[in-house]
Parts: structure tokens; sequence; C-alpha cells
């Protein structure tokens, strides 16, 4: 018997589409994630505060408020590349919009939740 504590890995979610976000958000929560979630860059950046640095970071990009490349922006300048990020978007060039914002990989909508969970896997923090 093992009684050391299992850390669970944590995932900010950052989606503006919330039947989107509750998918993925439960989901992840099915395979044992930790999950925090935010509705645009701005909400996350507030989040950020307090919760601590995620192990990775699902960013939408087409958001109100706050979008996705601001929000990269933003968070590479004030927390440098201490979470890697993961783009999730519809757009063809997905590609592309990963390497714009220094993402470390993407995941284009609609997903295969397989896919999806392969993907962070091999960028979470390790
Ligand atoms: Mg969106």
């Amino acid at each position: 018997m093992n009684d050391a504590p299992f850390i669970k890995k944590k995932i900010l979610i950052i989606e503006d589409e919330k039947d989107i976000l509750f998918t993925l958000k439960d989901f992840l929560e099915s395979e044992n994630y930790l999950v925090l979630t935010a509705e645009n860059g701005f909400e996350a950046m507030k989040l950020l505060q307090t919760s601590g640095m995620p192990d990775l970071i699902l960013l939408d990009m087409k958001m109100p408020i706050m979008n996705g490349w601001e929000f990269a922006i933003e968070f590479l300048d004030k927390h440098d590349h201490q979470s890697p990020m993961v783009v999730i978007t519809a757009a063809a060039d997905a590609e592309k919009r990963a390497k714009d914002i220094s993402a470390v990989g993407w995941v284009e909508k609609p997903f295969d939740l397989e896919v999806l969970l392969k993907t962070i896997k091999r960028y979470e923090k390790k």
C-alpha cells in the first residue's frame, strides 16, 4: 500500500463557449485532472493570481474581452513559459496560430477527446 498522495495535474481551460468548456472540464475531471476554467483571457489572468501555475493551459483564440492572442502576450510577459499553452481552435491554420503565440501545440475543433488527451499528456509539465 502506498500512502503517498496522488498529486493531480492542474489544467486551466480558457474558452468562451460554455458547452465546450464544460464538456472539456467533465472529460478531464474523469481523467483525474484538477480543472480550472475561465471564459476569457482577462478572467484567466485574474484566476492565475490565486491559483498558482497550471501544468498546462488549453487556450481558445476567439473570445470576448481578452482573446487568446492578447492572453498569450500578457501571460508570457508576466509568467514567461511557466505553463505550456495548447491552442484549441476551429481554424484551418491551427499550427500557425499556435506558433504565433509560442504555444507548444494545438488541437483542432471539433475535437476527438482521445487526441486531446494525448496532446495534453505529451505537453503537460512533468
Ligand atoms: Mg471562442
